[in-house]
């Protein structure tokens, strides 16, 4: 009806930003894999095709240029459905419910943003968590400097290496971080942002958007959400 294919080649394109493990990240055989790459493969199977992901910086993909472009058919990236993204990309089912975190290295004392007086706050460059933190600076007149970095890897070797008194990015990204490197690292903090993920299609790809939602759909409805769920998240 809309005359917009579902998928422009023989493969299902994906934008993704790496890392962000545990949804998207390489493995040691350089595969990507995770919780985006697990559901997005349903989808691909469902169409009679593979995936092929593409790594791209998150800017490009939360401002619809991406995907509107065509660059991809599909972007699956921890990304969160917000209503500055609703009006350049249109976006399935929520996939994944989200909150924000403060992480601080083992020990540290800090426990609040207010605790952060004085101090350096690590972000991610155009992420959700960015916004909030960059709000609450603001709103609350707090003596914080945000310094923003571009990708997950960069905001974590910042907190590891003491660049920043203490970073915030998404609670599973944290979950997993502590999971992958023990004693390290802590959440001081949650912030309960009331996230939800969403994959996101070009404007106007209905085909794709509902095969996207019919799959979640089927794969929630028959157990194999919940085993991709345990595989990635965990408990
Ligand atoms: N969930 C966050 C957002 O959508 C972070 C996503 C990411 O960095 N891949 O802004």
């Amino acid at each position: 009806e809309s005359g917009v294919p579902l998928i422009k080649t023989g493969a299902l394109t994906t934008c993704t930003h790496l890392p962000y493990a545990p949804f998207q990240s390489k493995d040691s055989s350089g595969k990507v894999v995770g919780f985006d790459v697990a559901l997005i493969d349903l989808v691909a199977t469902k169409l009679g095709v593979t995936q092929e992901i593409v790594d791209t910086p998150f800017e490009g993909i939360k401002s619809g240029s991406d995907l509107n472009s065509g660059k991809c058919d599909v972007a699956a990236a921890g990304m969160t459905i917000t209503d500055e993204r609703k009006q350049v990309l249109d976006f399935s089912e929520p996939y994944f419910d989200a909150t924000q975190a403060l992480a601080v290295l083992t020990g540290s004392p800090v426990k609040t943003l207010e605790g952060l007086a004085g101090k350096r706050l690590g972000v991610q460059g155009g992420t959700t968590g960015e916004d909030y933190i960059k709000k609450q600076v603001a709103e609350k007149k707090l003596d914080i400097e945000v310094v923003s970095y571009r990708d997950l890897a960069a905001l974590q070797q910042a907190l590891a290496t003491n660049q920043v008194e203490a970073a915030v990015n998404d609670l599973p990204v944290w979950n997993e971080y502590i999971k992958a490197n023990p004693g390290k690292v802590a959440v001081a903090a949650g912030f309960d942002t009331g996230e939800q993920y969403g994959f996101a299609v070009k404007k106007g790809n209905t085909a794709l958007l509902e095969t996207i939602d019919e799959v979640l759909a089927a794969a929630r409805a028959d157990g194999t959400y919940d085993k991709i769920y345990a595989t990635w998240i965990g408990e």
